[in-house]
């Protein structure tokens, strides 16, 4: 069985937003760490290979600037058998359709049975590229998995609502999204850390990729940011005690008065 798992490498947006002037991201000024929906699903896959050693291949992909390789090297020493980068300046400034574009491009040229991809991404946020991968690819997608088996042919899927969840079934080849709630990612070993600059990283650029030009980098990209900011921090509430609910339902209308909401 072959098990590919698509992992973003994203600012840690935990110690704060920093932006260029021209209001993109910059990256270079945060710490770049693996997409923590991604490494949920790395870790289910890992899982799967725990039990089929012999039998199941873990292969890690990325798509980013050179720099990007540190996560395929922190997953191999996680477990996975080996990475791929995909890396061409041309393929720089692409939104969700022309990276979705570009991975599935690369998809085209491997062997999968299963594709892994993050719910989401904690800087673009879209949660786009995973079921656009498998639109691109002609397969079924089950998103929001929170738990993930495979029986026989298939993988079982238990896909989180607001308010539920449904059990689903697909037929491989699928792609599942992973939800971080998903498992508890294991740590790199001492062991994994040592051997995983032993392990194979191959880095394809556009030449290896299966798709159209118009589809890649900003080129392909229908969506053009106009401009990211931070969140405002919401400023500190005020508490009030009304001495009555006649006074306090006042109090409440003035409020919305004042706001303009009524
Ligand atoms: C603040 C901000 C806002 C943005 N808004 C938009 C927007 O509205 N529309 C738009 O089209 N683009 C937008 N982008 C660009 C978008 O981030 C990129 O296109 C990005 O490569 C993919 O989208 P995402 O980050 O939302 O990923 P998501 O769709 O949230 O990612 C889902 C999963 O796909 C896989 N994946 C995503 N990117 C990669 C990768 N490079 N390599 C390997 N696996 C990957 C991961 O498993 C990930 O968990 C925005 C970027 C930023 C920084």
């Amino acid at each position: 069985m072959k098990i590919v798992v698509c992992i973003k490498q994203v600012p840690d947006t935990k110690g704060g937003v920093k932006f260029k002037p021209d209001g993109t991201l910059d990256r270079a000024a945060m710490l770049a760490i693996m997409n923590p929906d991604d490494k949920a699903g790395l870790e289910a896959a890992l899982r799967i290979k725990d039990s089929d050693p012999d039998n199941v291949e873990v292969t890690v992909l990325t798509m980013g600037l050179p720099k990007a390789e540190e996560v395929l090297r922190e997953a191999i020493a996680m477990g996975a058998d080996k990475g791929v980068l995909i890396t061409d300046r041309v393929l720089g400034g692409a939104d969700t359709w022309a990276t979705s574009s570009t991975i599935a491009g690369a998809l085209k040229n491997m062997e999968y049975d299963l594709i892994i991809t993050g719910r989401q991404a904690i800087d673009g946020d879209t949660a786009q590229v995973g079921p656009q991968i498998s639109e691109h690819l002609g397969i079924p997608v089950i998103s929001y998995a929170e738990e993930l088996k495979i029986e026989g042919d298939s993988v079982v899927v238990k896909r989180q609502f607001d308010d539920r969840y449904h059990m689903l079934k697909a037929k491989m080849p699928c792609l599942v999204t992973a939800l971080q709630e998903l498992n508890e990612p294991r740590y790199m070993t001492p062991g994994g850390i040592f051997d995983c600059f032993d392990k194979e990283v191959q880095v394809w650029g556009r030449d290896k990729l299966d798709v159209e030009d118009s589809n890649i980098g900003k080129v392909g990209s229908p969506t053009v940011i106009a401009k990211a900011s931070d969140k405002v921090a919401k400023g500190k509430g005020e508490v009030v005690t009304p001495d009555s609910a006649d006074e306090a339902v006042n109090y409440i209308f003035s409020k919305l008065a004042e706001k303009h909401v009524i």
